[in-house]
């Protein structure tokens, strides 16, 4: 079975743990011997949250993906590597180096310092990518959403002077902790950019697709922004099902809410549903399928909407939720 799977960080890094386990694949690295798995999975991972720190390109969410899946992540905090000091960043702190506020550990600087000499050297984000996860053997391929610069970039009011300006993604989310307004969210780039090598031929030949539940705003918005993307996914043969990231009315470990008020999308899992929207039922839509948490509700026009456990608590009931989004497409590994 070819699956593909939109996907941010920490959400879809673990979702994609449950789609490999539900393949029958080991949930992390990939099986040792022989053996291959007969299933291929391709992410199509965020690069929105991509950002230059001190000279090194940083890709977090291809990252988180790269860690969780190839068994290098911290699992205590989600993202970063497992065992990491943090000697790069105080002594940078020493010298006042802006910005202080990220964290930047030091054997993950070591990633971002090989992935920052090889794009320099004029190797594409996607090549870069393949290269570092020799590593990590994530077992699944990851692909940036595209090779060309896609940031997002958030206008506030400056809390200091109180003018309106745009920030980088991060400097809002991390920095203000996603607590001034947002009155708009861009991807920066994307109206020029073009999905990665792979990408639309993975989608054409995917069995099915899944929209991790991963943040719908920057993380799988960030990714549809590409041109070519929604339409391929529109005019695919492969079903679309969606895993709804809201829950009750709130979003898991995060402040998705704040992205969505932010596009005048309502916190729920009815209104995201109806965001994303049917493929059959409106004129950009992208779902078959959405799946929402036992107790939710959705009415989304034109879309099967089934409800079952959707809570990633580990990697058994993650797996069962990609087995209901299977059933749900209509097709079986
Ligand atoms: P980020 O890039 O690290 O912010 O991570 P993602 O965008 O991939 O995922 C963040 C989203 O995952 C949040 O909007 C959460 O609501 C959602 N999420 C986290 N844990 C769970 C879970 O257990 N179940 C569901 N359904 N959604 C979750
Ligand atoms: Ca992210």
């Amino acid at each position: 079975m070819k699956v593909v799977v939109l996907v941010g960080g920490v959400g879809g890094a673990r979702f994609l743990l449950g789609v490999k386990a539900a393949l029958g694949m080991p949930a992390v690295g990939v099986a040792a011997g022989a053996t291959e798995s007969p299933h291929r999975i391709t992410a199509l991972v965020n690069t929105g949250d991509d950002v230059w720190m001190h000279g090194l390109r940083i890709c977090p969410d291809l990252d988180t993906c790269m860690y969780t899946l190839g068994g290098g992540i911290d699992s205590e905090r989600g993202w970063g590597r497992a065992g990491e000091s943090w000697t790069v960043k105080e002594e940078l702190a020493a010298y006042g180096a802006d910005p202080t506020w990220f964290g930047l550990g030091d054997r993950d600087i070591a990633t971002h310092l090989i992935r920052s000499r090889m794009l320099r050297a004029g190797f594409p984000l996607s090549e870069v990518t393949a290269a570092l996860c020799d590593r990590w053997q994530p077992g699944v391929s990851l692909l940036p959403a595209s090779d060309d610069r896609v940031e997002t970039h958030v206008a506030i009011d400056d809390p200091d002077s109180g003018e309106r300006r745009a920030v980088h993604f991060q400097e809002w989310w991390v920095r203000h902790r996603a607590s001034l307004p947002a009155h708009a969210i861009v991807a920066v780039g994307a109206d020029e950019a073009k999905p990665a090598p792979g990408v639309l031929e993975a989608i054409a030949e995917a069995d099915v697709v899944l929209l991790a539940p991963s943040n719908p705003v920057v993380s799988v918005g960030t990714v549809l922004a590409v041109p070519g993307i929604r339409t391929a996914l529109r005019e695919g043969k492969a079903p679309v099902i969606g895993i709804s990231p809201i829950i009750d009315g709130k979003p898991l470990r995060g402040m998705a809410d704040a992205c969505l008020t932010a596009i005048g999308v309502e916190t729920s899992a009815q209104a995201v549903g109806r965001h994303y929207g049917s493929r059959t039922a409106s004129a950009d839509g992208l779902l078959d399928g959405w799946l929402v948490h036992t107790g939710d509700r959705a009415d989304v026009p034109g879309v099967r909407v089934v409800s079952a456990p959707m809570l990633m608590t580990d990697v058994d009931a993650t797996s069962a939720m990609v087995a209901e989004a299977f059933s749900l497409a209509g097709v079986s590994a």
